[in-house]
């Protein structure tokens, strides 16, 4: 499977680079969608920077899985105690997915304690193994939050772990076929962008599903969550020859292509 390929199969028009975007031509999407499962240390992440992906798969036919290894309770503004935010995190995950018709999942750490070790890892792992997805989308390893950080380190350990076929456990071994990073603005250290994927026919259902964050509607901080995504989107549609879309970035180890010519 070539990089144009695999982006198509992941659920829109795959553009062979961002300097190539503007000549390339959509693949035709005619092959069948697989399962996605986004793994977030906070859902907010996974809404925001994962949800398109997520809903344009299920959109096309595929399936998709969302699954947080927190629920970014610590985010609470002074004004809402921490466990209370936490709810309002997890109902606003499940009102989302629902809405983008993806099925959501918690393994649950401490917000700004996510432990990057075997425990964490072999959990994830068994997460994999359990909903046996084709592709994988995490967090970029350029991130200044620790919590993003050890999640792409346990996702990297937890497809490792879930291939295994000589290590039991209660499912039986899942291989992950491609591993992508999404675009999210805290991550930004060197992500450089490789696939594309248009996600117009479920720009307004996936900004409707992100709505549920109160952090999307600026009620806990600074930063324009609603804003920046949303017009992310469209920048990165002018640069794929779609209207709106999302940027990944493929796991450098996959993007070897095996040609019989150039
Ligand atoms: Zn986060």
């Amino acid at each position: 499977m070539n990089r144009r390929s695999f982006a198509q199969f992941l659920g829109g028009p795959a553009l062979l680079s961002s300097a190539a975007a503007a000549a390339a031509a959509p693949a035709p999407a005619n092959s069948t969608p697989g399962k996605i499962m986004a793994i977030t240390a906070h859902p907010g992440d996974g809404l925001f920077t994962m949800g398109a992906a997520l809903a344009n798969q299920v959109e096309r036919g595929g399936t998709a899985v969302l699954l947080s290894l927190s629920l970014g309770e610590k985010g609470a503004p002074k004004s809402i105690p921490v466990n209370e935010y936490g709810e309002m995190q997890k109902t606003a995950t499940q009102k989302a997915t629902n809405l983008i018709g993806a099925q959501n999942m918690f393994i649950l750490y401490p917000d700004a304690e996510i432990p990057f070790n075997d425990e964490s890892s072999m959990r994830v792992a068994d997460a994999i193994r359990e909903h046996k997805p084709e592709i994988v989308i995490t967090h970029w390893k350029g991130t200044w939050h620790k919590d993003h950080q050890n999640c792409h380190m346990i996702v990297h350990d937890a497809v490792f772990y879930a291939g295994l076929d000589t290590l039991p456990r209660k499912y039986p071994a899942h291989t992950v076929s491609k591993v992508f990073f999404a675009e999210n603005w805290e991550d930004a250290e060197n992500f450089v962008p490789d696939t594309y994927v248009d996600i117009e026919p479920v720009y307004r259902k996936w900004l409707q599903a992100c709505d549920f964050y109160p952090m999307w509607r600026g009620q806990t901080g600074f930063f324009r969550y609603n804003d920046y995504y949303s017009s992310l989107a469209v920048m990165r549609g002018c640069l794929s020859a779609c209207k709106t879309a999302v940027a990944l970035m493929s796991d450098t180890a996959q993007r070897a292509q095996h040609l019989q010519s150039l």
